[in-house]
C-alpha cells in the first residue's frame, strides 16, 4: 500500500525527540513489509547543509490566508533506503532555529504545520500518487485529517483514502486562534470550536479514522483526567477507534554490533567492550576523578521537561553520590529548572557527577551503550524509547511502571531470574530511593547482573513487529 507519512521530526534531518526516530523507523518497517512509504516535512534552516538533498523541479502554489505561495520541494532519502523523503520550502516559515520555537512555540505555527500538511496532498497530486493511508503525528500534522475530508476526499487520488492519527505524546496540542484558524482554511467555524479556541490535536482525533497511541498502557491511560489533558472525555466518545501500540527499534542502527556512534561494539556473548567503553566515558566525562572506575554508571539522555520526573532526583541522587555508591553522567537541555539543577549537581560534586547540555546524538548513544544503568523516572511516558535502546546495550533500566515504560520492562525477580529492569510504582522520593538501592545492590551480585543483562539484550522490540501491527490496522481499515 502507498502510505503518506507527514511529521513535524525525521531522524536523522530533524531531531528534537522520539517522534523523529519512530518517524523514520516505521517507514523503514512498513518498506521491509513490501509497502511504499512517501515522507513529507518542512525544510529546517541547515538541513540541506548536514544532507544530501536535492531541489526538484516541483513547485506547489498554495492559497492561504487568500494569498497565493510557491513552495519548491526538495527531494532526499532516508540513509541507506529507498523511502523517499520529499522537503518542503518555504524560509519565511522554516528557516529558523530549531524546530518548533522554544520555550513557548512560534506564534505562526498553526501556519507553518497547516502549509506542510496542505503541501503534502498537493505534492501527491503533482506526482500522481493514489494514497492508501495518510500517517499524521502528533498535532502538528493532525490537520491532515480534517484537510483530508474538507478538501481532498473528492479527488480520485484520495478518495478511498483512510486517515491516521498516532498519538506520541498528548500533552502537545497546538491551541490556536480560532478566527485566524479559519481565515487560513477557509473551513467553518461551528465544526472547530473547542473550549473557546481551535485544537490541532482534537481536531485531528474527530476527523480520525484511527488513533493510534504509541502503547498500549497509554491509550488506556489518556482516558483517564490524569493522564488525558483535557480531552480525555474526547478519548472515551471516541475509544472504540482508539488503540495502542508499542513503538519499536531499527536495531540496524541502535544495537551494540552495528551502532555508528561508538567505537567499542560488543554482543551478548562478550560483554568486555561495555566495560571498555564505560572506562573511555568515564576517562573523557570524568577527568579529575580518582574514584574508582567499578562504580556502577547510571545515564540520563533526556528533553527535560516535567514529564521525565527528574524532581524525584531532589535529595536521593546526592545522598548516594555522598556515600560513593554510583557515577552519574548525564545528557540533556531544556527546562531551565532541570539545566540549572543538573549544572549544580556537577558543580557540586564533579569527581562522580557529568553534565552535558545540550543536544549530542554521539554522546547519547555512549550512554546509552556504556552505562550500567539507564534513568527514566517519568511521571508519565507514552511509550518511552530510550529504555528500549537501553535494554539491547544490556544497560540496565531504571524506570517508573507507567505507559509504555510499563510495557516494555519487566521487573526483574531474584528467584526466577526472569525480567530485565528495575521498576518502580509510586512518583516518590522514596520509590526512586529504593530503587536505586535495588540497582546497587544486584550490581555486586555478578550472577544476576549477568542474567538481567542477558534478559534485557535478549528483548525483542524491532520496528518489524510495530510495522506489522501497523499494517494490520491499515488493512483492516482498507476492507
Ligand atoms: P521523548 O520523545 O519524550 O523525548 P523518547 O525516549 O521517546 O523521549 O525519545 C528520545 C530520543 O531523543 C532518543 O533517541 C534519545 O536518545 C534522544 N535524545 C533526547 N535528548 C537528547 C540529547 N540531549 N541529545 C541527543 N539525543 C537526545
Amino acid at each position: 500500500m502507498n502510505i503518506l507519512l507527514v511529521s513535524a521530526e525525521l531522524a536523522p534531518f530533524a531531531k528534537v525527540g522520539g517522534l523523529a526516530d519512530i518517524s523514520s523507523a516505521l517507514p523503514i518497517g512498513w518498506s521491509r513489509l513490501g509497502h511504499h512509504p512517501i515522507i513529507v516535512l518542512p525544510k529546517y534552516r541547515g538541513i540541506e547543509e548536514r544532507y544530501t538533498i536535492t531541489k526538484t523541479d516541483i513547485t506547489i502554489q498554495c492559497t492561504v490566508f487568500d494569498t497565493e505561495h510557491s513552495f519548491p520541494v526538495w527531494k532526499s532519502t532516508l540513509p541507506g533506503e529507498h523511502i523517499p523523503v520529499y522537503f518542503i520550502e518555504a524560509d519565511d516559515l522554516y528557516d529558523r532555529p530549531g524546530i518548533y520555537g522554544n520555550p513557548d512555540g512560534y506564534e505562526d505555527n498553526d501556519e507553518r504545520f497547516y502549509i506542510v500538511c496542505k503541501c503534502a496532498f498537493e505534492l501527491m497530486i503533482k506526482l500522481n500518487v493514489k494514497v492508501d493511508i495518510i500517517s499524521a503525528h502528533d498535532y502538528h500534522t493532525a490537520l491532515l485529517l480534517p484537510l483530508l475530508h474538507e478538501t481532498y476526499s473528492i479527488h480520485p487520488l484520495f478518495a478511498k483514502s483512510k486517515g491516521v492519527l498516532t498519538i506520541h505524546n498528548a500533552q502537545y496540542q497546538g491551541w490556536y486562534d480560532l478566527q485566524r484558524v479559519m481565515d487560513m482554511t477557509k473551513w467553518q467555524q461551528e465544526s472547530y470550536m473547542w473550549k473557546g479556541g481551535f485544537n490541532a490535536l482534537k481536531t485531528g482525533i474527530d476527523h480520525a479514522d484511527l488513533i493510534i497511541a504509541v502503547s498500549p498502557s497509554y491509550a488506556q491511560e489518556i482516558l483517564t483526567k490524569e493522564f488525558g489533558e483535557g480531552l480525555e472525555s474526547v478519548y472515551s466518545q471516541y475509544s472504540h477507534k482508539l488503540i495502542g501500540i508499542l513503538n519499536g527499534v531499527d536495531y540496524a542502527f541502535w544495537s551494540p554490533e552495528h551502532d555508528m556512534h561508538i567505537n567499542h561494539h560488543f554482543s551478548i556473548d562478550d560483554l568486555s567492550n561495555k566495560l571498555m567503553g564505560k572506562n573511555q566515558v568515564i576517562d573523557e566525562y570524568f577527568p579529575t576523578s580518582t574514584i574508582e572506575k567499578s562504580l556502577p554508571l547510571l545515564g540520563i539522555v533526556s528533553r527535560f521537561t516535567d514529564q521525565k520526573g527528574f524532581d524525584l532526583l531532589h535529595g536521593v541522587i546526592e545522598e548516594y553520590i555522598q556515600e560513593e555508591k554510583c557515577r552519574l553522567i548525564v545528557l540533556g537541555s531544556g527546562d531551565e529548572t532541570y539545566q540549572s539543577f543538573f549544572r549544580d549537581l556537577q558543580s557540586h560534586f564533579p569527581k562522580l557527577i557529568s553534565y552535558s547540555q545540550g543536544y549530542d546524538e554521539s554522546l547519547a548513544h555512549h550512554i546509552l551503550a556504556y552505562s550500567d544503568f539507564f534513568l527514566l523516572p517519568s511521571r508519565f511516558e507514552p511509550c518511552g524509547l530510550t529504555q528500549l535502546y537501553a535494554l539491547r546495550y544490556g544497560t540496565i533500566p531504571i524506570v517508573r511502571s507507567i505507559g509504555g515504560l510499563k510495557d516494555s520492562v519487566q521487573a526483574y525477580d531474584f528467584n526466577s531470574q526472569q525480567g530485565d529492569g528495575i521498576i518502580f510504582q509510586d512518583f516518590t522520593h522514596e520509590a526512586l530511593k529504593t530503587a536505586l538501592m535495588n540497582a546497587f545492590s544486584l550490581y555486586e551480585q555478578t550472577h544476576h547482573l549477568h542474567c538481567i543483562r542477558h534478559n534485557a539484550m535478549l528483548a525483542d522490540f524491532s520496528i518489524e513487529n510495530t510495522a506489522k501491527e501497523y499494517i494490520n490496522q491499515f488493512t483492516q481499515l482498507l476492507q
